[in-house]
């Protein structure tokens, strides 16, 4: 089967150092593969998307010479799918509306990994259709492991760590997990290469993918760029790439994935020299990575 990966950046601001890790690793891991690579504008969450940012960070990959296969995929346009899905579980009798408050959940108590354990107060209370609800996946009670290729093995007790999931929220709006697996088997995608900040939400998106029948893709997770502690995102000011300064940007990406740099020279020259070396296996098996002169980063 051949490679297919992707590239799924938030619209939350322009493209910075942390999000052109992401997109340099999967750029990469796929050329090298000799596969495709596709790119998704993740606005499911469309209170958090931020005007102007979709088309900055299309103009910056542009720019850098990380062309990419198909036309972009936006989520937005995508929730009949979604939808689909969401029915899916439900006639799998794998879903169930959800009436509790975040005050009522936060009052029941256990921490997990990602917030509040949710204790399935509503899995058996069969909340109305036309009661303002939120849809709950049930999760499977045994461990969910796989092999990151860089991370190595992980494995994670849903039921324990993490509980009943939303997918769909009293809002109307999609949840993340649930819509990054629909994505992620229509393009089908084989290789998931993205941030450690996404490696607790694999198990999710793999019992999700599990129940409703689609494959699960290999992953590889890279480490999260930090800076004085704090990961670089848009909260803590980090700047935009500046296509001026591309071919700097991109080697100091490799040095921060642990590759070999080439010398300084033309973006596409840099790219070229990189995906003929690419070696995930040089990448630093760490969640996060502080950003500093020393791993060859002048970023940001
Ligand atoms: N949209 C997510 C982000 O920008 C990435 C999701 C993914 O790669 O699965 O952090």
């Amino acid at each position: 089967m051949g490679y297919i990966g992707r590239f799924a950046p938030s619209p939350t601001g322009p493209l910075h150092f942390g999000s052109l890790v992401a997109a340099v690793a999967s750029w990469l891991d796929a050329r090298a593969a000799g596969g495709q690579w596709h790119l998704r504008i993740e606005d499911v969450d469309a209170p958090r998307t931020v005007p102007g940012a979709e088309d900055a960070i299309l103009r910056a990959l542009e720019a850098l010479g990380l062309a990419w296969d198909g036309p972009v995929v936006r989520q937005r346009e995508r929730t009949a799918r979604y939808a689909e899905a969401l029915e899916g579980l439900r006639r799998r009798g794998l879903a169930y509306r959800c009436r509790c408050s975040r005050r009522e959940i936060a009052d029941s108590g256990v921490r997990g990994i990602d917030g509040i354990v949710y204790p399935g107060t509503c899995r058996e209370a069969a909340v109305p259709p036309g009661e303002p609800a939120a849809t709950r996946f049930t999760v499977p009670a045994d461990t969910v492991e796989f092999a990151d290729r860089v991370q190595g093995m992980v494995a994670q007790r849903l039921a324990e760590e993490i509980g009943d999931f939303v997918v769909h929220r009293r809002d109307g709006l999609f949840a993340y997990q649930l819509a990054v697996v629909v994505d992620d088997a229509e393009l089908g995608v084989t290789d998931v290469v993205r941030g450690a900040d996404l490696l607790d939400s694999t198990p999710r998106q793999i019992a999700l993918q599990r129940a409703l029948g689609f494959p699960t893709p290999r992953y590889l997770h890279v480490p999260v760029a930090t800076r004085a502690g704090e990961k670089l995102s848009k909260q803590t000011q980090a700047p935009a790439v500046d296509p001026a300064t591309g071919a700097a940007a991109l080697r100091a990406a490799l040095a921060f994935l642990g590759q070999a740099v080439p010398p300084p020279a033309s973006t596409a020259e840099i790219l070229a020299a990189a995906a003929a070396g690419w070696d995930p296996s040089r990448i630093p098996p760490v969640r996060v990575r502080e950003v500093t002169e020393g791993n060859g980063s002048p970023y940001p």
